[in-house]
Formats: structure tokens, sequence, C-alpha cells
């Protein structure tokens, strides 16, 4: 897998261009989509990026060792609190509070011994995390219950953001402007990458990109301009011809044609490889499609190469599964899934190659 840092921080400043009137944060949870976070983080921060979202504490903890001394505000999205209060102060990380009860844990913390800064998720209609239209009731008869820390942000999450025209867009605004003015004055983020997409009336102060600084698209049928980021080569183990009629892989219920030419691939499910691409996906080879055929099997696949110059598919030899002309949304497409989860998969087995950043290619 190559990444390419340069991309990412491209992609970041078109992002911050899209939203000129807003700060532009950057999601780096999950290991930066599956990129790596201890090279998509600092490639970010010399670009530039000063907030950072994670989803638990050990991911802020590991952004900050290796954003270092950089200037960065690393804020942990899944809000637990209880019995992490010196771990949030020790690495300077800021919780996201979706909970009353998270929201007391903090204040007590907060009372006792600073800590005070703390976001406040609000639920606005996606009904996953985050502080229902009771609860802010509640805060807001009870000011006392948010009095001892310091708001870093009121933040909402978007469900339907990548279909612009989905109704759920302006109840979830209307909802999060109704919460906002019940709550203690505080900056406000709305927008992860596609919500970035629905216009100035969703930037607020800060957006919240992910998927698009690792060059996925957001945004339902439409290309969004980003730079394409990842590169995924499997290398060529065994090549062979099919004299006769053949099934391959398990359950041998793929038959493969008399005269065909097959490659084994060293990449499997184990390396994020979905098993629901059997007979379904596709690789490139010099740009040509060759398509998998038979059952993905844990550590390897199998290709047919018929067609292609031998010389391309020696064993040694790389097929693009992610690259030029064929992106993570494609290969998502083909295993009925989205590119955010192909990127998120790929496993730890997989060497990751980082170009860019300033810092010339390493390993
Ligand atoms: C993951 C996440 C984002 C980023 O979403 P993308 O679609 O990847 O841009 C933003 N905000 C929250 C709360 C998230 O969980």
């Amino acid at each position: 897998m190559t990444v390419d840092l340069d991309a990412v921080a491209e992609n970041w400043r078109t992002l911050a261009r899209h939203a000129p009137g807003a700060e532009c944060a950057a999601v780096v949870k999950a290991d930066a989509y599956g990129l790596g976070a201890s090279e998509v983080g600092p490639a970010l921060s010399r670009a530039g990026c000063r907030v950072f979202f994670v989803a638990s504490p050990r991911e802020g903890i590991e952004l900050r060792q290796s954003l270092g001394e950089a200037p960065a505000e690393i804020l942990v999205l899944d809000g637990e609190v209880e019995g992490e209060s010196e771990r949030y102060d020790r690495h300077a990380l800021t919780p996201v509070l979706g909970t009353l009860e998270g929201v007391a844990i903090w204040s007590r913390h907060a009372r006792d011994r600073g800590g005070r800064r703390a976001a406040l998720m609000l639920d606005t209609g996606m009904t996953r995390l985050g502080l229902g239209a009771s609860d802010t009731a509640t805060l807001s008869a009870e000011p006392d219950r948010l009095s001892a820390i310091d708001l870093a942000y009121a933040m909402s999450h978007l469900a339907c953001a990548d279909t612009p025209a989905h109704p759920l867009n302006a109840r979830q605004k209307a909802a999060f402007d109704d919460m906002r003015a019940r709550l203690p004055a505080a900056p406000a983020s709305f927008a992860n990458s596609a919500g970035i997409f629905l216009g100035p009336d969703f930037h607020y102060g800060t957006v919240r990109p992910g998927a698009a600084l690792y060059g996925l698209s957001v945004v339902s049928g439409r290309r969004n301009g980003m730079r394409r980021v990842v590169r995924l080569q499997a290398r060529i183990l065994q090549t062979r011809f099919v004299d006769s009629e053949t099934p391959v892989g398990y359950g041998a219920d793929r038959l493969i044609a008399a005269g065909s030419t097959l490659a084994t691939i060293a990449m499997g499910y184990a390396d994020g490889l979905p098993r629901a691409l059997g007979d379904s996906g596709s690789g490139r080879i010099a740009g040509r499609p060759v398509p998998l055929v038979g059952r993905v099997s844990m550590d390897l696949a199998t290709l047919d190469v018929t067609g292609i110059a031998p010389d391309l598919v020696r064993p040694g030899r790389a097929v693009d599964l992610i690259g030029d002309g064929h992106d993570a949304d494609a290969l998502a497409a083909e295993a009925g899934t989205i590119g955010y989860e192909i990127l998120a998969r790929i496993g730890g087995r997989v060497r990751r190659v980082y170009r860019g950043g300033g810092n010339g290619t390493r390993e």
C-alpha cells in the first residue's frame, strides 16, 4: 500500500477552500481510515491542520505522540470519560461528551483539577451518539451542569450528507440550531466531508472531513475532485496456463476454461481483500482489468490474466487492486460495500510505503 501524503495535504487544502469561512479539522480515527495516523497526522499538521478527531483515547494518545510538540487539539469522539480523566489530561485530549453522565463526570473532574475543555455531541436525528432534545433541555434548565466546562465545540453529525436532496439534512440543521440556542455559546461543528459539499449553511465554525482527505468520493454518484491517495498492490506468487477445464479455489465452484492463464497473488481477506470480491472483483495490470476468479482465500486470491503479456504476469510482478482507473470506491462497488470500509480494513500485514509529506519515501 502506497500512501501519498502530499495528496492528503492537498485534499485538506482543497476542502479548506470549499469552506472558506471555517476552520478545517481532520478526522483521523481508525488509524486515519487504515492509512496510518502516525504518518497522516504529522503530514496534515505540517499542512496547517490544528484540530484532529479520533475515535478513542488510545488513538488520541498515539496521535499526540506522533505529533510531538506540534500545536494540536485532539478530540475523542467516543466520549467515554469514566475512569479516563487522567489519561485525557496527561495527553491533552479533549472528550466529545454525548451523555449527561459524561457531562457530570467531566464537570466533577473540571471542578477538582483542571481538564475543563470538552465538546458536546448533539443528536439531531442520526440516533447514534449524542445528547438528545430532553438532555439539552436539562442542561438548559440546570446551567450548573456545564458551568465548570470550557466548551470547545457544540457538534452534531449528519446521517445523509452524501445525498444532498435528502430531507433529513435540513431537519438536522434546524434541530442543531435549536439545540445550540438552548446551550451556552460555543463554536459549532457540523459537517463531515459530504457535509462540506452541502454548502456554506452547513459549514459553521469548523468542518470535520475524513473520507475526502483520503481521496474517497463522498457524494453519491459524483466525483469530488479529490486526489487519489492510496495505491494497493499485490505480488504475483505463481502463474499457470490452464490446458484443460479446471476448478479454482475453495469450493471448486468456479470452472476455468482451457486456454486461460491464472495468476495467484499474495493477498487475501486477512489483508482486507473482501471475500465478497470472489468472482466479482478485479485488479489491473498495466491498466488492463483482470478479474478475480474463484473464492478469495485468507492469504491468497486468483486472477484470470489471460491475454496479458507474459512478462507482466511473471511471479514477483505486481497487480493493482486500488490505483488509477480503479480506486477504492470502484473496488468497494465490486464488493458491495463503500470505500471507507475497504480502506479501514486493509490489514496490518500489508506493508505501508509513504511518499511525500516533506520526508521522501519511506516505510
Ligand atoms: C467519521 C466522522 C466524521 C468524518 O466523516 P467523513 O464522512 O469520513 O468525512 C466526522 N464526524 C464524526 C462525528 C465522525 O464520526
